[in-house]
């Protein structure tokens, strides 16, 4: 596999004084930038394996940042979970991504990504479903993807809200199984459609036996619970190939393409005849 290309975004000194100050200038910064609308959701191509289609696309955050350019999920997204900002930020990230959707081919689905923070909002369900609304993107094109990690404080409440979206027609993907533990209590914590298996697993795949038994697991699980496997960080053909051969369904990662800006994803799509006039 190829070396992970990091240095997309902006990366910041390392020294512990030059940190400190950075979370700060991070976090004051954050809390403008999202009504200045700096966070814009950027676009994963999923591939199903299969048939080698489009499926959609996953909607990962950027901060479109004035000055710095480009700045990575992984620094922001846990500043705004610590200050609560994450419920504002992932409504707004689905509104944007949402809104985009609404000229593509209705065969396009996207997924997004739930903080486990917003599962303790009573009223998370609630939200999602009027952005939906107010965009008028279909439920189900929608699928969310939740991360084990710290998962669900308080069980009851998060199955409630994950039980409303479903009801619409949303699905519920398992993110980054394997990496955390306790998966497979997990998948029983809440109805899952799917599980995505972590990068690490699959970007190591054809140069490791454990990676390679552990992806096999994975595969035979999910078909044993009747559960589609989508595997991320697929960096070349070799991977795919292997991939699809396990019968894993669907894929995605960098041999597809890096994440699209809206205005790219537009182009993408145009280029390829699934965008629809309204
Ligand atoms: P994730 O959900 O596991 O997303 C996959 C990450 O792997 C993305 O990084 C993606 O750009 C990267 N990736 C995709 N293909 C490849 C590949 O072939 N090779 C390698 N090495 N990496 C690949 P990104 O965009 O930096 O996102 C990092 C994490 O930030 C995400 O991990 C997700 O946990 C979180 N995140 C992103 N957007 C949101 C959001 O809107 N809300 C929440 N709560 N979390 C988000
Ligand atoms: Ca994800
Ligand atoms: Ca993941
Ligand atoms: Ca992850």
């Amino acid at each position: 596999a190829k070396k992970s290309g990091r240095n997309r975004h902006a990366w910041f000194d390392h020294s512990m004084e030059r940190e400190l100050q950075t979370r700060n200038e991070l976090e004051s910064g954050l809390r403008s930038a999202i009504p200045r609308g700096e966070i814009v959701p950027y676009f994963e191509q999923q591939i199903d394996l299969q048939s080698g289609r489009l499926h959609g696309f996953e909607v990962l955050a950027r901060w479109d940042h004035p000055t710095r350019g480009l700045i990575s999920p992984e620094l922001f997204i846990p500043i705004a979970e610590e200050t609560g900002m994450i419920a504002e930020m992932s409504l707004s990230i689905m509104h944007q991504a949402f809104s985009a959707a609404r000229d593509w081919h209705p065969s396009l689905n996207l997924s997004v990504n739930i903080s486990p923070w917003q599962l303790r909002d009573a009223w998370l369900a609630q939200k999602i479903i009027k952005v939906l609304t107010e965009t008028g993107f279909p439920a189900s094109r929608l699928e969310i993807e939740i991360t084990e990690s710290a998962l669900f404080d308080n069980l009851a409440l998060a199955q409630s809200i994950v039980g409303r979206l479903k009801n619409q027609g949303a699905r519920l993907a398992l993110d980054d199984f394997g990496t955390g533990y306790s998966s497979l209590a997990h998948l029983r914590a809440l109805p899952f459609d799917r599980i995505k298996i972590d990068k690490s697993f699959v970007i190591s795949l054809n140069e490791s036996a454990d990676s390679a038994a552990i992806v096999n697991a994975i595969v035979s699980l999910g078909e044993s619970l009747n559960l589609p496997i989508t595997a991320e960080g697929v960096e070349d053909a070799a991977i795919e190939a292997r991939l699809k051969a396990l019968g894993c369904a669907k894929a995605q990662g960098w041999h597809y393409g890096k994440p699209l800006s809206p205005a790219a994803v537009r182009k993408f799509l145009a280029e390829r005849r699934l965008l629809v006039q309204h």
